[in-house]
């Protein structure tokens, strides 16, 4: 089958491997979109980082992966092709519409006993851990893969992964109907953070970002208000709008550099909640003081867990809206020069690019 495999920093090629067989419980998914992540372009351009063997040395646990090449993507979609010798044949069958949970988890520990499996030490993602979705097929384990209603198209199946993270940090943040919310950073995280709020009812949602083209996907989007933090004093602002002048119920940085975390601990009203979304790299320094004297929550999002049947649910009948989400569909043919490429020579300039192994 035809795959595009990671071998290094800047060096993604297309190839042709065997077809991967299910095992156990696995079901082989022919691919149909798999969408570009922020993170597929963090290994790109300055990997390897995280791929394959996810922080554990040697290789991954769960997958056993040491080394690359590594088939990156995932968020896919795709049919369900051949079924492994346990799964349930009741329940999936070939040809059946679907999207894949990417988390890899041991199931046995006392997180992922919990109802914390994205929490589990040895979690893995497919497409980081093992082979994923930039391929003709790839392998999900049985009770990681989704059905799509027949009114969710294969593309949008290929956006359900990245609502799922933005639905699970809405969630983390115990965001309840008429809260008011800032949003750091108009990419593809923030955006999606921007819709499943609108989604659970929010009062205001205001966005803070520098990019003009992610301005604009951001108005058209719904944002109450769009700010340049260059222009505009952010924190200031947000006091202005919030309950009493005391700043915005909960702040999401979902842009990850210094100044925006800062600013989503002091937009927050005391009392307030901010998610840190965005994945770092690196140590900042932040004032734990305004933490402190404010009472103010930081809180950790991770993947998703238990997310992907409500935002299926939610995008099926019309309350999770996806449109402007997707600015590009290419050949996996053309990953590189317009898709890897594209996006790092004018990131701003895309939200999400899904790549497709199937000739159109
Ligand atoms: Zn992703
Ligand atoms: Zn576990």
């Amino acid at each position: 089958m035809k795959a595009a495999a990671f071998y290094d920093k800047r060096d993604i090629r297309i190839v042709d491997k065997p077809v991967p067989e299910p095992k156990a419980d696995e079901i082989r998914v022919k691919v149909e979109w798999c969408g570009i992540c922020g993170s597929d372009m963090h290994e790109y351009e300055g990997g390897p980082h995280g791929v394959p063997t996810m922080g554990h040395s040697g290789e991954h646990p769960l997958t056993g992966k040491s080394g690359l090449p590594l088939v990156l993507g995932h968020e896919f979609s795709g049919t369900i092709d051949k079924l492994g010798p346990e799964v349930d044949t009741e329940k999936y069958k070939v040809g059946e519409r679907v999207c894949v949970e990417p988390i890899i988890t041991c199931g046995q520990c006392k997180l992922c006993h919990g109802g914390f499996e994205n929490c589990c030490p040895k979690m893995g993602i497919i497409g980081v851990a093992d082979d994923g979705g930039f391929a003709e097929y790839a392998l999900a384990r049985q009770h990681r893969v989704h059905f799509l209603p027949d009114n969710v198209s294969f593309e949008v199946g290929a956006l359900i992964e990245p609502l799922c993270v933005a639905w699970h940090a809405v969630r983390q943040a115990h965001f309840t109907m008429g809260q008011t919310a800032l949003v750091l950073g108009g990419g593809p995280v923030g955006l999606a953070v921007l819709k499943v709020l609108q989604t659970v009812g929010a009062r205001s949602v205001y966005v803070s970002e520098v990019a003009d083209a992610r301005k604009e996907y951001a108005k058209k989007s719904g944002a109450t208000e769009v700010w340049d933090p260059r222009e505009v004093d952010v924190v200031q602002a947000c006091k202005d709008r919030g309950p009493h002048g005391l700043g915005v119920d909960v702040t999401f940085d979902c842009a990850g550099v210094p100044a925006s975390i800062k600013t989503a601990i002091k937009a927050v009203k005391p009392r307030g909640t901010i998610l840190n979304v965005a994945l770092w790299d690196r140590d900042v320094p932040v004032s734990l003081s305004d933490i402190t004297t404010g009472e103010k929550v930081l809180i950790g999002t991770a993947c998703m867990v238990e997310a992907f049947p409500a935002v299926i649910q939610a995008v099926s009948d019309g309350r999770l809206n996806t449109d402007g989400l997707i600015t590009g569909k290419i050949s996996l043919d053309d990953i590189v020069s317009q898709g890897f490429d594209a996006i790092a020579a004018a990131r701003d300039k895309h939200v999400k690019i899904l790549a497709s192994p199937i000739k159109r």
